[in-house]
């Protein structure tokens, strides 16, 4: 088969599949539609049995009543669609007339006051269908803009933060970058010092940038879990032989509890969960302090901890924290300022796993964070 009679026949395949979906779409609205009707005839016939009931102890006027609240009923149940509530409108009418007026089971009026309630009814439960789904509407518009006022605050929240983020390492990379244009007016040290700048500059806008991607590649659900079974231990011991140079100078403690299960989960975000805690504790404490970091099994879960000794977080700021671009006040020891997405895409992994994330202060200085993975085929805590 040559390449145009290909290109034809994939033409073809994916019109007939797009007609197909169409169909789909069509008999679906068709199925709530008829749904929706048959929940209207069937709201009408409620309320004439339970009016046939009432009948001898309640007068006529509160009848109708019970027929108008059939009425506001479908007109609330129908997302905006105005034909269910006129059925119901009209079936309340008529039923009215046909059990509960004068000659009794038939649509015949006896008395012309009787013609002029039924009109009435008739106008009433019109107007209430109408108003009700007007309200519905306007509720669903102030919602809309309300989601479009939120999307909207929360772009500009990020472009601030990505443009104010990236301009300092930017502004230091250029420096540093043309004086190193000028070699013949710098030293040798000088001269490394500007490359150091430059590396490290460059690495914290490739983090920026990283961060960046994860974040809105896991907010879309573009990444799906790939779960297998893993030892706790062996990431853990995987994650600390990656982070032994940014570790050095901090004497790390690990206790990991005898006879720990083996734990279904996406071996390549959780070791992230924990490279961004690790690296935060380095950040947000002083060289040469301790950094605990524990596994044990509790409630069906496993419970990993990694603490610091370093200044803790502000109570109001413990929630906070997992927040999108949420920055608290501490600052870091290492002035590796962060752009305060680590935590949020450390909880997104979390929650995706079934686990829980939090912060505690220690009593005795400094952050505990904690994180919960459910035991295979257990749920959470
Ligand atoms: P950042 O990239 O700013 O570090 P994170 O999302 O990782 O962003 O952290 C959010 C905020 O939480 C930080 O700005 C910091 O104030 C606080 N924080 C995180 N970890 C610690 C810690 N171990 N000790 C104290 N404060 C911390």
């Amino acid at each position: 088969m040559n390449q145009k009679q290909t290109n034809v026949n994939q033409f073809t395949q994916s019109s007939a599949i797009d007609r197909l979906m169409f169909i789909k779409d069509r008999l679906l609205l068709a199925k709530t539609a008829i749904i929706a009707y048959i929940i209207a005839i069937s709201i009408v016939a409620i309320c004439t049995v339970v009016g046939n009931i009432l009948f001898s102890v309640v007068d006529q006027s509160n009848l109708i009543m019970l027929y108008l609240l059939g009425v506001v009923f479908v007109a609330t149940s129908n997302n905006g669609h105005q034909g269910p509530a006129i059925l119901a409108a009209l079936l309340s009418t008529l039923a009215f007339d046909f059990f509960f007026i004068p000659p009794f089971l038939s649509f015949n009026v006896s008395d012309i006051q009787y013609f002029f309630t039924l009109m009435v009814m008739l106008v009433i439960s019109q107007t209430i269908s109408h108003l009700t789904i007007r309200v519905q509407r306007h509720v669903e518009a102030i919602r809309n803009a309300k989601i479009k006022a939120e999307t909207e605050q929360l772009r500009n929240i990020f472009l601030t933060s990505i443009s104010h983020d990236m301009r300092t390492p930017l502004t230091i990379i250029m420096g540093s970058a043309s004086t190193l244009l000028q070699p013949e007016k710098i030293s040798m040290d000088v001269h490394k010092e500007l490359a150091r700048n430059i590396y490290e500059e460059s690495k914290r806008l490739n983090n920026i940038v990283v961060n960046v991607l994860q974040i809105i590649r896991l907010e879309s659900g573009a990444i799906k879990l790939s779960k297998r079974l893993h030892s706790i231990e062996d990431i853990l011991n995987n994650v600390l032989e990656r982070l032994a140079e940014e570790l050095h100078g901090h004497s790390v403690k690990l206790h990991i509890a005898k006879y720990m299960p083996l734990i279904p989960l996406d071996h390549i975000l959780i070791e992230q969960v924990i490279i961004n805690l690790i690296e935060n504790a380095i950040k947000y404490s002083k060289v040469n302090t301790p950094i605990e970091i524990s596994a044990r099994t509790i409630n069906k879960n496993v419970l990993i901890k990694i603490a610091d000794k370093g200044k803790g977080i502000e109570p109001h700021d413990l929630e906070n924290i997992f927040n999108k671009f949420y920055r608290a006040n501490t600052k870091s020891d290492t002035d590796n300022e962060g752009f305060g997405l680590g935590l949020a895409i450390c909880k997104h992994i979390v929650q995706a796993h079934g686990g829980k994330i939090w912060a505690e202060n220690d009593r005795n200085g400094g952050a505990i964070f904690y994180f919960t993975l459910p035991l295979p085929g257990e749920a959470c805590i």
